[in-house]
């Protein structure tokens, strides 16, 4: 008997250490979850990052060893459609180019926490929005802006480096249009537990040609554009992907460490 009641004093305790786990839990999400109320989405008013000259594009550094490498210039094996069919941008030239309407191609694997580089180039293609806009997509969902930023004014949550409809970076440390720029991005997904509800939102950390621009902000749910939509549950591994926004914006020297949850 004393040994089931003991049984039983554990089991209650377990009990209520485990409610406690999930009040906190509810209490430190509203407080993990940014608004951003301040600011509306696109909102012109926020101030324009100050610019920082990041200094020359370099040649594409090599990859570290234990990076699985998604694009070196050659061809786009890894790379596929969102509909699963054979990626059509171009190749040339050590680099890759959107085909306008060729339409935004993501990765063949799936990915969750992940540290990422990608360089970029962006032409200068038009006004605002439409100078060399296309966008590196974590998880199909959450983007970091690429737009030709140098010169070319925009509502600071939709230039280069910023996430998208959420943050402008910190400093503008755009290159001029048509030059290499690099991104290293630390990313950490959302969690979501069985019945779909956010545990844990989506982390960021950018760096733009070497500086840091997003310093571990707490995304509010996916980009968007002129709206800033809730967190819908999702798969621990998606697709990488890069937009396709009509103009000719070219990518090279891919690479991807997967980091282990946490
Ligand atoms: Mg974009």
């Amino acid at each position: 008997m004393v040994h089931h009641y003991a049984h039983r004093l554990r089991l209650g305790a377990g009990l209520l250490v485990l409610l406690a786990a999930a009040t906190l839990g509810q209490n430190s999400l509203a407080q993990q979850v940014p608004s951003l109320d301040q600011w509306k989405v696109h909102d012109k008013d926020r101030a324009q990052p100050p610019m920082v000259d990041p200094g020359p594009a370099g040649a594409p550094a090599p990859p570290p060893a234990d990076a699985l490498v998604l694009f070196d210039g050659t061809d786009l094996s890894h790379w596929q459609t969102t509909k699963g069919k054979p990626a059509r941008w171009k190749v040339e030239n050590g680099y890759m180019e959107v085909v306008d309407g060729a339409g935004a191609i993501q990765t063949k694997q799936g990915f969750g926490d992940v540290q990422l580089h990608v360089e970029w180039a962006a032409p200068n293609s038009g006004d605002g929005q439409n100078s060399g806009n296309s966008g590196v997509f974590l998880m199909k969902t959450y983007e970091v802006q690429v737009l030709n930023s140098h010169g070319n004014k925009t509502y600071p949550d939709g230039q280069a480096a910023s996430v998208y409809g959420q943050y402008p970076p910190l400093v503008n440390a755009s290159r001029p249009p048509g030059q290499w720029q690099t991104y290293d991005i630390i990313f950490r997904r959302p969690h979501f537990d069985d019945d779909g509800a956010l545990v844990r939102p989506a982390r960021v950390t950018v760096l733009h040609n070497g500086v840091l621009v997003q310093d571990n902000v707490v995304l509010t749910g996916p980009t968007s554009h002129k709206k800033r939509p809730p967190y819908k549950a999702h798969a621990g591994a998606l697709p990488l992907m890069l937009q396709d926004h009509s103009e000719p914006v070219r990518y090279r020297n891919i690479w991807v460490r997967e980091l282990d949850g946490f």
